[in-house]
């Protein structure tokens, strides 16, 4: 079966190929940088990795940019109130934004243009657009006329009807509703707070948001445009839509964009992130020792966070969060998922090491794989593999993939402790592990092991604690939660032992 994906123009899967063969193309929208990014975004980003890693995976050379908005109305606003330049202002949420990035061990893109870098072609673009009849200027700022583009409403099915309702209307802010469809604008003069502009034929101003992604495409990549584009389900409806609209209209021999993947959002607990509901979360809240020490300290984090932070773990256990729910459904963010991904992590990692001591094998293909995925032929765990990769070639199935990993671990290590494990299925599933690791970047070196056993070492005193003061229900949830790492407790007279499950 080809590679496919569920592209958001049509709601179909697809088979995916790509314009140029054995070559990806990819532009997925990055953060408007007026704060730091919360957990949310990150899922974007991640989304993004994961879809740029596993295509590496599958032997095409990758071409990603991910852009970074450093112009747009609430950045002016704020530059303003803090009696910063722009670039001062934004100067700490792109580094900020870059060590987030490099936390979460996604990987750099090859390309990370800045809006304010490409002004010229959006100056270009508006000119083209102006040329072939799509604008109109009032009051210093240019518009697109939508009804000047009847493909417009193409992205998210907009009904005729309601295009026609819409077609007085022009929006002057950079946000706004599902509802308004409505002109918008390509060029925004200044407002009065004697805020920074770029000179244009029409007149100082700067550009409108959605415009600076079209540029930005058409100047990386040209006229073959990307063979995806990605982002968050909000940018679907107005920004995809306007970025679709302008590039068509202004260059109607581009390819623009052949699959348009979009990621659902994360919510805390069920619900949607807000300062105002208590469960708002950046990056940097979680990850910053102060911070996430404050957060215990008020009962809105367990202990267990400080725990990962200490141990190097919170990463990984976020990356594995996020590969454990497929793109297009809602992740629900909780502490205990956090927890649960992190015992996933250490379950496998505890059963390299088994397979490391019992055979003598090398962990350094988990590491440092020295086949590709192409020449990877297993013979015992070929179902296996098979599975694994038919999964993610069904539009990412990353859920479906790691269910695969877990059914076959299970299984070896059923065999391993029946004394019926061979030497080469072992070997394979260590390689296996290798393509696991370069997909998600989730598992910790060997050296680690003392780390894991502290971990259980430590609950297991807890336990041993809990049982005396004859607080059962206390020692039966450590026997779970050891359980859940694939740890099982082994009671003697000479006190508890452990063995991998
Ligand atoms: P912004 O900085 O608001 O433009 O958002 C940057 C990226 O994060 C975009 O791709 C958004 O679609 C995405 N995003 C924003 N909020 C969430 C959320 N709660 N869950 C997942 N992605 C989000
Ligand atoms: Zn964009």
């Amino acid at each position: 079966m080809p590679i496919r994906f569920i592209n958001s123009k049509t709601g179909q899967k697809e088979a995916f190929e790509t314009i140029e063969p054995g070559v990806v193309r990819i532009y997925n929208c990055g953060p408007t940088v007026y704060n730091y990014n919360h957990i949310g975004n990150f899922r974007a980003y991640m989304f993004a990795d994961l879809l740029r890693r596993y295509l590496k995976l599958r032997g095409f050379r990758v071409e990603q940019a991910t852009n970074i908005t450093d112009v747009d109305d609430k950045i002016i606003k704020n530059s303003i109130e803090k009696k910063l330049s722009i670039q001062q202002f934004t100067a700490t949420y792109i580094r900020a934004f870059l060590e987030d990035l490099d936390f979460l061990e996604i990987e750099p893109v090859e390309y990370r243009p800045r809006a304010t870098e490409y002004i010229e072609s959006m100056i270009t673009m508006i000119r083209e657009l102006e040329a072939r009849g799509h604008t109109y200027t009032m009051d210093g700022s240019v518009y697109f006329s939508l009804k000047t583009f009847p493909g417009y409403g193409g992205l998210n099915h907009i009904e005729p009807e309601k295009l026609r309702q819409a077609a007085d209307g022009r929006f002057e802010a950079d946000e706004y509703e599902k509802e308004d469809v409505r002109d918008f604008a390509l060029w925004k003069k200044p407002g009065a707070g004697g805020e920074h502009s770029w000179d244009s034929p029409w007149g100082p101003g700067r550009p409108g948001w959605h415009i600076e992604c079209s540029a930005m495409i058409r100047s990386i990549f040209g006229e073959q445009g990307v063979d995806i584009h990605a982002g968050g389900i909000d940018l679907l409806f107005p920004h995809h839509e306007n970025e679709l609209a302008q590039s068509c209209c202004a260059y109607p021999e581009d390819h623009f964009v052949r699959f348009w993947l979009h990621n659902e959002h994360l919510l805390v607990a069920g619900k949607k992130m807000s300062k105002s509901a208590g469960n708002f979360y950046t990056l940097r809240d979680l990850r910053e020792e102060d911070r996430a020490r404050e957060l215990v300290e008020k009962k809105a984090a367990p202990g267990f966070l400080l725990e990962l932070i200490q141990s190097g773990k919170l990463a990984r256990s976020l990356r594995y969060l996020y590969s454990s729910f497929h793109y297009r459904t809602k992740l629900n963010f909780t502490f205990d998922n956090l927890k649960a991904a992190n015992a996933s992590c250490e379950r496998i990692e505890a059963f390299l090491l088994e397979l490391k001591e019992h055979f003598g094998l090398t962990l350094d293909p988990v590491f440092q794989n020295d086949v590709s995925a192409r020449q990877f032929s297993p013979v015992v765990l070929k179902k296996d593999w098979a599975d694994f990769l038919d999964s993610l070639d069904d539009d990412l199935g990353t859920p479906r993939a790691l269910a695969i990993v877990f059914e076959c671990l299970g299984r070896l290590s059923r065999e391993l402790h029946q004394g019926q494990l061979s030497l080469e299925a072992a070997r394979e599933f260590t390689i296996f592990m290798g393509f696991f690791q370069e997909l998600t970047g989730v598992l910790k070196a060997p050296e680690q092991k003392q780390a894991l056993s502290q971990t259980v070492e430590k609950l297991i005193a807890e336990r041993e604690a809990a049982r005396r003061a004859r607080d059962f229900a206390r020692s039966d949830a450590i026997r779970d939660e050891l359980q859940a790492m694939g740890i099982a407790l082994i009671d003697t007279p000479q006190g508890t032992t452990w063995k991998n499950l």
